[in-house]
């Protein structure tokens, strides 16, 4: 009789185990798709601002790097808008997505690419002085230049910005600040922010 009575018990059981133990498979797989969402652009692939939230205090302070040096680059395409209306929308798309690809390559992977608006990228390089992030930011424009995306050719502008810390949003203004005078200076150019 014990046995009888034990048997399908087990059963009842392990499949009872079984069906929580999918479920919670599931929803974790859903909850680690939302977070990706969260903070990735769709079309790049690369993160979007969010990142940067997630990466900062409510001051905007990135606290995992206070104490290394921070470089920012903030790149934008020259003549974008040409581009888009030379060879259609969704061939721009494929141009954003191509340079995503190839600033994601040039960098380091605890670099951070982050589309910062429609065709403008902000790179974050931790543990990188100023002197290697105006060497980086020159290799990838040349790098830009020479690549084909199969649509057109491009070219970039890229501001370099020094973060000494507090706000993050501070050393972005100075970026584009100097990705200001890039453009100024006949774009597909790379220029650093000079401390005044
Ligand atoms: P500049 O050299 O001064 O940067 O000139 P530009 O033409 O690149 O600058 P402008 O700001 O005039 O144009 C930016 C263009 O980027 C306009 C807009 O339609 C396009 N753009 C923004 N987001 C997207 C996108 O997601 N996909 C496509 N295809 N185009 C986009
Ligand atoms: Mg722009
Ligand atoms: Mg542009």
């Amino acid at each position: 009789n014990m046995l009888l009575f034990n048997v399908p018990c087990v059963i009842g059981v392990c499949t009872m185990h079984h069906m929580l133990q999918k479920v919670y498979m599931e929803q974790y797989q859903i909850r680690q798709q939302l977070e990706h969402l969260v903070v990735h652009d769709q079309l790049t692939k690369v993160n979007n601002r969010n990142k940067l939230k997630e990466l900062s205090n409510i001051r905007g302070e990135m606290v995992a790097f206070s104490d290394i040096d921070v470089s920012m680059l903030l790149i934008d395409i020259d003549f974008f808008k040409q581009v888009n209306d030379e060879f259609g929308h969704e061939a721009g798309d494929v141009v954003l997505a191509h340079l995503a690809k190839t600033m994601k390559e040039s960098v380091r992977v605890t670099d951070y690419v982050i589309r910062w608006g429609g065709e403008e990228f902000l790179i974050i390089l931790p543990g990188c002085a100023t002197e290697q992030a105006l060497l980086i930011a020159e290799k990838l424009r040349k790098k830009v230049e020479e690549s084909d995306n199969g649509v057109c050719p491009i070219t970039i502008s890229v501001g370099v910005a020094k973060h000494p810390g507090g706000d993050y949003h501070t050393t972005i203004k100075k970026a584009d600040e100097a990705l200001y005078m890039a453009k100024k200076a006949g774009r597909n150019n790379t220029a650093l922010y000079e401390e005044k």
